[in-house]
Order: structure tokens, then C-alpha cells, then sequence
């Protein structure tokens, strides 16, 4: 069995089924990751900065992350993941 067929795990999201994946197949098949706002407040200090593949703006995302997957931030992600 490889990491990718481990799947059996599904987490609870705010009411959204949301699959538990290894960390390769995340880099390899994940189109975006949801980030906040670099001018926005966090609790975190040791947040990685990166940029918001639509409009270019910081943004923040924890260090375990994927980091090749492309960053977007939230104020872009209805428009982006659900044009109309
Ligand atoms: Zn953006």
C-alpha cells in the first residue's frame, strides 16, 4: 500500500467531507491552497510568506504546507475556484 491509496480518513470541515491526503499527493494533484491575507492578523509567528496566484497580493500559510502548490488568497477564492 502507498501513502496515496491510505485515504479511508476523512475529516469533518466545517460540514464539508474533507479527505485526509499524504503530503507528496497534495503537492502532486492539489490546484490551490486557500491562504489569508499577509496584512491580516495571525497567531502565529513563524507563518511562511507567499503570493496570491491571481492577484498577486502576500499572503500567509503554516509551514506544513505544500509548498509547490499555488497560493490564493481568500479574498480570490469564490471567483477563482467558482467563476460565474
Ligand atoms: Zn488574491
Amino acid at each position: 500500500m502507498t501513502d496515496d491509496q491510505r485515504d479511508d480518513e476523512t475529516l469533518n470541515f466545517f460540514g464539508l467531507p474533507v479527505r485526509v491526503a499524504s503530503m507528496d499527493e497534495c503537492e502532486r494533484t492539489a490546484k490551490y491552497i486557500v491562504c489569508g491575507r499577509a496584512d491580516e492578523p495571525s497567531p502565529f509567528t513563524d507563518n511562511k510568506i507567499g503570493q496570491c496566484v491571481v492577484c498577486g497580493v502576500p499572503v500567509i500559510y503554516r509551514p506544513y504546507m505544500p509548498e509547490k502548490v499555488a497560493k490564493l488568497c481568500i479574498e480570490c477564492f469564490p471567483s477563482t475556484v467558482n467563476p460565474s
